[in-house]
This record gives structure tokens, sequence and C-alpha cells, in this order.
């Protein structure tokens, strides 16, 4: 190469650095609150409105965000056929755990729901079901008492009137260590609720969003006679660090995600949340077709 190659090549060099970096700084300029969300996965920057319509799936990439249990009910049952149960229920703070009624306050504020889960009934193309969904935003999603109880009662009364039983969970909080061994109690008993419904001949089908870990996976959420679950949702009982950090050993990106679980055999099918409705009408009435 001749010298003044080597210098433009040089030159050129420099302006790609350079181009790169300026690149980069761009893709972290902050998004401003409110109206812009970065997707987490691709980090296009969505207009929240569109984000929206999309029922919070990234136009982009597909990306699954988090659904508020409100919205989810919304999208899952038919307009305004929803009626809530035990909205009375609240929590208490049974240890005295530091902090704790602050973080229930103020979840309550964020949220505008008063525990983790809301249940009921309401009607699915035209068929009546009960429905409970666990909501993530409130501490993770977390199950404690009034959410076992919440879970519990929902199955039970779908048991006495012989309702199929819909459980979203979005719980990456798992059981609430807040209120130590009476959150790990939930985990017997809605267990059993569910063992009870399923003795009877009822159906439970189960909706695993992202994510659903720890206590709420390992009770009602793993028991459905069929499970589904959105698209690339992080869904187990220890989460991936602490595994990492337990067996020492190298864990693949696609560890624990809904996909792997389809192929392990550990679910039944992974739906777009688009598709949710249609598939649960369906579901519903190929296996139950009165
Ligand atoms: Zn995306």
């Amino acid at each position: 190469m001749k010298e003044s190659e080597k210098r433009t090549e040089k030159k050129l060099g420099w302006f790609r650095e350079t181009y790169k970096k300026i690149a980069e700084s761009r893709k972290k300029i902050e998004v401003p609150d409110g109206l812009w969300t970065r997707c987490t996965n691709c980090s296009e920057i969505i207009y929240n409105k569109n984000l929206e319509e999309n029922l919070r799936v990234c136009p982009k990439c597909g990306y699954h965000f988090h659904l508020r249990a409100r919205k989810r009910i919304e999208i899952t049952l038919d307009a305004n056929s929803f009626v809530e149960h035990d909205f009375e229920l609240s929590s208490d703070n049974p240890l005295d755990f530091p902090g704790y009624e602050e973080k229930i306050s103020a979840s309550k504020e964020i949220t505008g729901l008063n525990e983790a889960a809301v249940t009921g009934e309401g009607k699915i193309g035209g068929r009546y079901i009960f429905l409970g969904i666990t909501d993530f935003e409130f501490i993770g999603g977390s199950m404690g008492s009034v959410v076992g109880e919440r879970i519990t009662c929902l199955v039970e009364k779908a048991l006495k009137e012989k309702v199929p039983l819909v459980l979203i969970s979005g719980s990456g909080g798992g059981a609430r260590m807040q209120e130590g061994v009476f959150s790990l109690m939930q985990m017997a008993k809605t267990s059993a609720a569910i063992a009870e419904f399923k003795r009877s001949g009822g159906l439970y089908v189960s909706l695993l969003t992202h994510p659903t870990m720890g206590g709420v996976m390992a009770s009602f959420a793993s028991r459905g006679d069929i499970i589904l679950a959105e698209p690339g949702a992080l869904l187990g009982f220890a989460g991936p660090r602490v595994i990492k950090q337990t067996i020492k050993q190298h864990i693949p990106q696609s560890f624990q995600r809904s996909e792997s679980l389809l192929s392990h055999g550990m679910i039944d099918l992974v739906v777009n949340r688009k598709e949710m409705r249609p598939t649960l009408i369906k579901i519903l009435n190929l296996l139950l077709p009165e």
C-alpha cells in the first residue's frame, strides 16, 4: 500500500470510529417520560399511543411488555361482562416486616389495585368463566395471604358453580417474603383447591406471562389442564442468575423462556397476545362443546 493510501485509510478509520461513537451516544439519549418507550429487547423507540394500541407488544420485534390486570381483563373478556370478587380483602403485616405497609400503600397508589391479584367472573365468547389475574406491577405480582385467599375462593366458587377457570399469572415475585410462612402456606392452599377442582372434572386453563417465577410457578400457575404462555416469558422457580451462581455454569439465553419450555414439554402452546382471546375461546369450545 502506498503512503498516501495508508493515510487515507487511517483517516477513514477515524471517521468510522467517530461515526460509530456518535451513533451509540444517540442511542443512549434518554427517552422523555410519558410519550415514548424504548423497547427492552430491540431498543426501538415506540410512541406510547402506538404501543397501547398494539396491546403493549413491540411493533418491531414482538417483545411483550407487562400488561396491567385491568387491561388484561378488557382484552380477554366480552365487553363489560366482568364482575369482581373479594375486593374487600386487604393485606395485613402479620410479621411486622419493616417497610411492608409503606410498600403496599405505594403499590396501591401506582396500580390502582388493592392487591396483586384481581379475581372475578365474566364472559368470553358468550361463555361464563371465572378469571384470576396477578399483576406484576403490584410488588412483583407476588403471592401473599390476600392473593392466595382470592385465588382459592375463586377456585372454590368455580368448583361449586361448575364453571371453567382461567388464571393469568404475571408474578416475578413468587411468594411474598414479607409475609414469611403465611405466604408459603398459600402455595399449598391454592394447589389443594385446584386439585379438588380438577378431581371434580373442572377445566383449568393457566396462562403464563413474563415473568412467572418462584412460589406462584410452583403452585397454581403450573397446575393447568392446559398451560399457555406469551412469547419470550421467563418462567421457572429459581431465576437464571441464582442457578448460574449455584451450578457455576454458563446458561443459554433461551433458558427458562416460553419457547424452551414448550420444546421440553412443560407447556402446551406459546400464543401471541393478540391471539390469546380467540385461542382461549377455541380451547373452551373444543373441551366443553356445550
Ligand atoms: Zn422491540
